[in-house]
């Protein structure tokens, strides 16, 4: 077994007040590493030197700048099988999905690697007695507060767009998944980051993520994770008048017209509210169908789902366990509330644990029908493999019940009638829309929130902007 401490300087930083705490395999519930909770003095430790190492990094060129983090990408594949294996062992999730978010991580440094040296300013024209033109510098000091639901691939969303314009970062994994954060930290400075630039600091929330977030050498905000942790950051930050982002929830609405390819649709749409066991805040876990194809699409759901392989995820199956035992408790309420409120169960609705499951956190795939859109399990965000499917009959009724939650953050829409297509993404409030495929798009398109999914954009060349502030300066000639 592994021990892993936080890292500050480029050192394992060892402290003798640590709390060690286990990192847990949520498919046994055997202990797969130790990690010492960072203690507030390391967190002190951590920021003050992200800042020191500041002055230096915001003063490579910006083309070397883009070097280190394409390096960082060569170690991340050099290493992908290893760091593939213990996102599984930390978070559950089948190991090829580990795989590629090893991959996806190592496509954002090779990715904002390469914009590094290519975000220009621009010149504004005032007449011939002025000069005037923008420049984008870094905040400083970035703490970025992460969820165990894609622990590699988020740190990376976000720490490399934000290195790339000269950032330095305090990274806090969640509790439950701090491992592959800290080995990324460790590649990162093997590849040649200035000691410093990005610091890791596991541990809980309040414990960690609080003094962190509150340090006076902080300048900026990234926080991933659930609506009412967001908004006490928001008001934290308010206080010092910090620019935050937040990313949040979702409850995103999957879109079906009569005229879809009904196999594809199916086909994506399961992978749109399975993928990491639904642990993704864009899954597409409400399903509306136009009423005419509504029992086909229910009946290939189901016939997928019945061939669905549940198990450890090393072993590679559709679904691995869900993240923890409280992750398993909330999903399993969800189920009966569902029940209760009178939806349908065309396809799961249990907890699995019959012989070795029993010791993971695994539930069945879950396929509700006759589900209204005020039901809780249309409204809340879960988390977990189920799915709500709500038939309509019009395209404005379509657009109403998508609306209708609070969130805002993805959305899906199958068709083959094109005006329909631009018609009804241009009506849905969401961040992202994907049409005739779920999860379309990747590291180059900009994600984010409307309504109560988050503010602030990551992804593409937008995070760029996200990440550094813009100077105007004028000359009088
Ligand atoms: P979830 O319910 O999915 O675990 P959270 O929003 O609670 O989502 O957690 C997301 C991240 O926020 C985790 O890294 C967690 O440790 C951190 N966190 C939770 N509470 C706080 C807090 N009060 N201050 C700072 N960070 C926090």
């Amino acid at each position: 077994m592994e021990h892993y401490y936080p890292v500050i300087a480029g050192d394992d930083y060892i402290d003798g007040d640590a709390r060690p705490f286990d990192s847990l395999d949520p498919a046994t519930g055997d202990i797969v590493a130790v990690v010492d909770e960072t203690t507030s003095a390391a967190v002190d430790a951590a920021v003050l030197d992200a800042q020191r190492a500041g002055i230096k990094w915001r003063s490579v060129r910006p083309l070397e700048r883009g070097r280190v983090l394409t390096r960082i990408a060569e170690k991340i594949r050099e290493q992908a099988e290893e760091l593939a294996r213990l996102e599984t062992l930390d978070n559950g999730q089948p190991i090829s999905q580990s795989r590629n978010d090893v991959e996806v991580a190592a496509r954002y440094f090779e990715y904002y690697g390469g914009w590094a040296d290519k975000v220009y300013g621009q010149t504004i024209p005032l007449g011939e007695r002025y000069h005037s033109y923008t420049r984008h510098e870094p905040f400083g000091v970035v703490a970025m507060i992460l969820p165990w639901n894609a622990p590699l691939q988020q740190a990376a969303r976000g720490l490399a767009p934000a290195l790339a314009m000269g950032n330095t970062a305090v990274v806090k994994p969640a509790e439950i998944t701090s491992v592959t954060t800290v080995l990324l930290a460790k590649i990162a400075i093997e590849a040649g980051l200035p000691p410093g630039a990005l610091n890791v600091v596991p541990g809980r929330g309040r414990h960690v993520g609080g003094p962190l977030v509150g340090h006076p050498a902080v300048s900026k905000i990234a926080f991933t994770g659930s609506f009412e942790t967001g908004s006490a950051l928001m008001r934290l930050a308010a206080d010092r008048v910090l620019p935050i982002g937040l990313e949040l929830g979702g409850k995103s609405p999957n879109i079906v017209f009569s005229d879809a390819d009904l196999e594809r649709v199916a086909a994506s749409s399961w992978t749109a509210f399975t993928l990491k066991g639904g642990q993704v805040c864009s899954a597409g876990t409400r399903l509306l169908v136009h009423r005419s194809v509504h029992d086909e699409i229910v009946a290939l759901l189901v016939d997928r789902a019945g061939r669905a392989t549940v198990g450890p995820g090393l072993e590679d199956p559709d679904l691995g366990p869900l993240a923890s035992a409280q992750q398993l408790e909330t999903v399993t309420q969800y189920l009966d509330i569902g029940v209760a409120e009178g939806a349908t169960l065309a396809y799961g609705g249990r907890r699995l644990d019959d012989g070795a499951l029993g010791k993971g956190h695994f539930v069945e795939p879950t396929i509700f029908v006759d589900v209204k859109s005020h039901m809780t399990i249309a409204q809340e965000e879960i988390f977990g493999p189920v799915l709500s499917v709500i038939p309509f009959d019009t395209e404005e009724e379509a657009v109403q019940i998508a609306n209708d939650t609070p969130f805002g953050l993805a959305a899906g829409i199958w068709t083959r009638d094109i005006s329909r297509a631009h018609r009804v993404a241009a009506e849905l409030e969401s961040g992202q829309v994907f049409v005739n495929e779920y999860f379309a798009g990747g590291i180059e398109t900009p994600f984010g929130g409307f309504k109560t999914s988050g503010f602030g954009r990551e992804k593409g060349f937008e995070a760029l902007l996200h990440y550094s502030e813009t100077k105007t300066v004028t000359v009088r000639l």
